[in-house]
């Protein structure tokens, strides 16, 4: 049913040489359905020498060649998307049909980085002196050691291995040791599709002690997290040590604003949607929901009852819109985020705990929706990551750009209005990496994906993704 994970170096699949392994469990149960392996310290060396060994190969790949293998895992990918789908569901959580979308949309970001990477034109440059001829040539700036959460367990790793592998770079993924089966099934058919040996290898363990070593490590050259920023930071600062590229996609707390000319059912809709996506565990998800006040009660009251219909259950259950959240840190975060809320006057207007009872198991929590909630509440200010919303009143477009733009985040940004001038200020002034009028449309790999202040730098999609991954060479000839 669910798969013992191993780690992958060098071509092979392999045990921890430590023999160490920690448990994996099911959300929706607690129970423990399986082990993923932990890498030795020798396990990492063997790694980066294999990553470093295959860099100098794949780097003269033809780029149509590495261009063809890659379509070649896509195709494999949407194949096996079903079966990698129950395996996530079971060791995250998230409804089937979520995270079956979830691997057929890793096949997508394969193809469409494997296309894009052979756009990556360099230029001539016309010299101001005769018979010299300046160039300017992209070259993949070298293995790379990529690290990946838990929330997304394909998508995450999936848009860092495409992108590096289509440029020439090669791979050590330290993955989630939370989810690692489906992210181990997507490194596997890069395996079926023939990529060389080494040049993607994948590693689990105790996460700072990878992360240490491998940034520090001459052989790699470029760090990508996705995670909290707390993390986010401190792998930033031993990147910053050793003068290493960065990739970084953190938290975020993202601000919703409503107006009063708002199409009411639509923003209830589609809001309730993003909201209770993958229960909440989305860095994009929107966070603090600032409701002008002439549609406030109107919408409160739309809200909580689109989340009351959120079916809640087992991922593999068919009519299941939210699975539980995927670990029991998370539980624990949103009952202490809506106890201290209520501690400061925020009203509870539904959910707030564990939909079948405290002591039911797995990590269930209900969708929850907190009015009038004081912005000193901790879920005003810490991401929640989790499907509690918070809701606020605002009267002027100036009052809530304020708010918005308070926290030191700055991923995404949401705006309901019928009034192109509000959408276009608003579009202007707010503080955030993405920003989306009127619907939910981010997350696609044609589009530059990440953020600003404390939710990083770099982008995780588009054109933008691949100038993370290469160095522009410049040589300058004299034609003798
Ligand atoms: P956490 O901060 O301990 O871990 C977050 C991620 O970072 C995990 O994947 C973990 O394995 C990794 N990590 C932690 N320490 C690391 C280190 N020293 N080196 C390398 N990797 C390291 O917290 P958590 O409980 O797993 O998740 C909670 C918070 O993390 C959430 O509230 C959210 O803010 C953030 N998060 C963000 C994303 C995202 O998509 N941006 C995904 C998952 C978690």
């Amino acid at each position: 049913m669910y798969p013992d994970t191993q780690l992958f170096i060098d071509g092979a699949w392999c045990a921890g040489g430590g023999g160490k392994s920690s448990a994996v469990l099911n959300p929706a149960t607690e129970e423990a359905i399986g082990c993923v392996a932990h890498a030795s310290r020798d396990d990492l060396d063997r790694a980066l020498a294999a990553a470093d060994r295959a860099f100098r190969a794949w780097r003269r790949t033809p780029v149509f060649e590495r261009y063809k293998l890659m379509r070649r895992a896509a195709a494999l990918l949407r194949e096996r998307a079903a079966e990698i789908g129950r395996v996530m569901t079971l060791e995250q959580g998230k409804p089937l049909a979520e995270a079956i979308a979830e691997a057929e949309r890793g096949a997508d970001a394969i193809e469409w980085f494997a296309e894009e990477a052979r756009h990556a034109f360099g230029r001539l440059v016309p010299s101001k002196a005769p018979e010299i001829y300046q160039m300017v040539t992209p070259e993949p700036v070298g293995p790379v050691a990529a690290f990946t959460p838990w929330n997304f367990p394909i998508n995450q790793a999936v848009r860092k291995i495409s992108v590096a592998l289509a440029v020439g770079c090669t791979v050590i993924l330290k993955g989630p040791e939370e989810t690692p089966a489906s992210c181990a099934a997507l490194v596997q058919v890069f395996a079926d599709a023939g990529l060389p040996d080494g040049a993607l290898n994948l590693v689990f363990g105790v996460p700072a002690d990878i992360s240490s070593y491998l940034i520090a490590h001459p052989v790699i050259r470029k760090i990508s997290f996705t995670g909290s920023t707390a993390v986010g930071k401190h792998l930033a600062m031993l990147a910053g040590q050793h003068m290493k590229r960065v990739t970084m996609e953190l938290g975020g707390h993202s601000p919703v604003l409503i107006f009063d000319d708002a199409d009411l059912d639509a923003a209830i809709n589609v809001l309730a949607q993003s909201k209770f996506r993958n229960a909440g565990q989305v860095c994009t998800s929107p966070t603090r929901f600032l409701v002008q006040s002439g549609i406030y009660d109107a919408f409160v009251e739309g809200f909580v009852a689109q989340a009351r219909r959120v079916k809640v259950g087992s991922g593999l259950q068919p009519d299941t819109q939210m699975g539980p959240l995927a670990n029991v840190r998370r539980k624990d975060a949103m009952r202490a985020l809506v106890a201290d809320a209520v501690a400061k006057k925020a009203r509870v207007l539904t959910g707030g705990d564990s939909p079948n009872g405290a002591d039911a198991p797995g990590y269930f929590f209900a969708p929850t929706v907190l009015a009038d909630v004081p912005l000193d509440a901790s879920i005003m200010n810490d991401e929640p990551f989790g499907p509690v919303v918070p809701i606020r009143r605002f009267d002027t477009r100036d009052e809530a750009l304020s708010e918005a733009n308070r926290l030191a985040y700055g991923l995404a940004g949401y705006v309901y209005t019928r009034s192109a001038a509000n959408a276009a200020r608003v579009a202007a002034d707010l503080e955030t990496g993405m920003i989306c009028v009127n619907h939910h449309g981010l997350g696609l790999v044609e589009l530059p994906f990440g953020g600003i202040k404390d939710s990083g730098y770099g982008s995780e999609g588009g054109i933008e993704a691949m100038e993370n991954y290469v160095n522009h060479k410049m040589v300058s000839m004299l034609n003798l």
